[in-house]
């Protein structure tokens, strides 16, 4: 299990002195200067995993491996610099698909002033594997991390969640402008983007704040994607049940300051914003449906597996 190995790799490595935040949020943090905080992260995918190449553009592969980048570097507040991307290519057809692969990533490297600062490309027997490593800068107002929520904090959540199989999960807008913007604004506490599902996500949002929260179902925004996927599934999944543990919508999900809340809901930012629950003090999530009495919320959603 993933989440098993970064607990391990937290208590192996040593501190460093300008690492001020290491692996175990959705990006590192490191001091250089007196000005900005550097915010670095890295993400790796393989074909045959996130995508199949030959049945998807592979322009939408190559931009999605720099969106899941930008979205980590929203979660952080943290404004894009520059990515070093590394290929792994097959033989066969390989500097053709690397060519696809830039010409999809780097209009939205241009939308949001990332220098594509270098890279390395492997030829190999193996399946194509990508890997973009982003930077950042934090703002004046700090790194926005998983740690901070507060018993009483609204929970919010940017745009519309579930179904991202069904295209969004190639074609998300990264919340980078959103995030700066909020976290510029308002007192947003705590963040994290919803890669893994929203009650993975939540859960591990609530744990680093060492806090409990409780969503309420009815409030949660679902898509249309999710109810198309319910009916074409007809597994007895519903449209809730994609939305709150369906992977890869790269929404904010986001612990915010009472007295700022509703002040944000109401923000113009050409995105939904929505308050789904709020944070307490009790540990662990709950679900509240409406008209029922509240009970606990599975943490659904997608873990990458690992044999140990
Ligand atoms: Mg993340």
């Amino acid at each position: 299990m993933e989440s098993e190995f970064v607990a391990w790799l937290r208590e192996r490595l040593p501190p460093h002195p300008l690492l001020r935040l290491g692996p175990g949020d959705d990006a590192a943090v490191l001091r250089l200067g007196d000005r900005a905080e550097c915010v670095v992260t890295v993400d790796l995918l393989t074909d045959g995993v996130d995508f199949q190449v030959g049945q998807v553009d592979p322009r939408r592969i190559g931009r999605k491996a720099l969106a899941v980048n930008l979205s980590d570097l929203a979660a952080m507040a943290a404004r894009p610099v520059a990515a070093v991307i590394a290929l792994a290519l097959p033989r066969q057809g390989g500097l053709a698909l690397a060519r696809q692969l830039y010409e999809g990533l780097l209009p939205l490297a241009a939308e949001h002033h990332v220098a594509i600062a270098g890279g390395d490309t492997n030829a190999w027997d193996g399946p194509l594997a990508i890997s973009i490593t982003a930077l950042g800068e934090t703002t004046v107002r700090g790194p926005l991390q998983r740690k901070g929520a507060r018993p009483g904090d609204v929970l919010m959540v940017t745009g519309e969640l579930g179904g991202s199989i069904l295209g969004k999960h190639f074609d998300f807008e990264p919340r980078v402008r959103e995030a700066l913007a909020l976290h510029a604004r308002y007192d947003v506490r705590a963040g994290i983007d919803i890669s893994d599902g929203l009650a993975l996500d939540l859960g591990r949002l609530a744990d680093e704040s060492s806090v409990g929260a409780e969503v309420r179902t009815d409030l949660v925004p679902v898509s249309a994607a999710a109810h198309r996927l319910a009916a074409e599934r007809g597994d007895g999944t519903t449209a809730l049940d994609h939305a709150l543990g369906d992977g890869e919508d790269f929404e904010l999900l986001l612990a915010v300051a009472p007295e700022d809340a509703s002040r944000m809901a109401a923000d113009s930012l050409g995105v939904r914003l929505t308050a789904i629950g709020r944070f307490v003090a009790e540990p662990g999530l709950w679900r509240i449906d409406a008209g029922q009495v509240r009970r606990p919320l599975a943490r659904t959603g997608f873990e990458h597996s690992m044999t140990p």
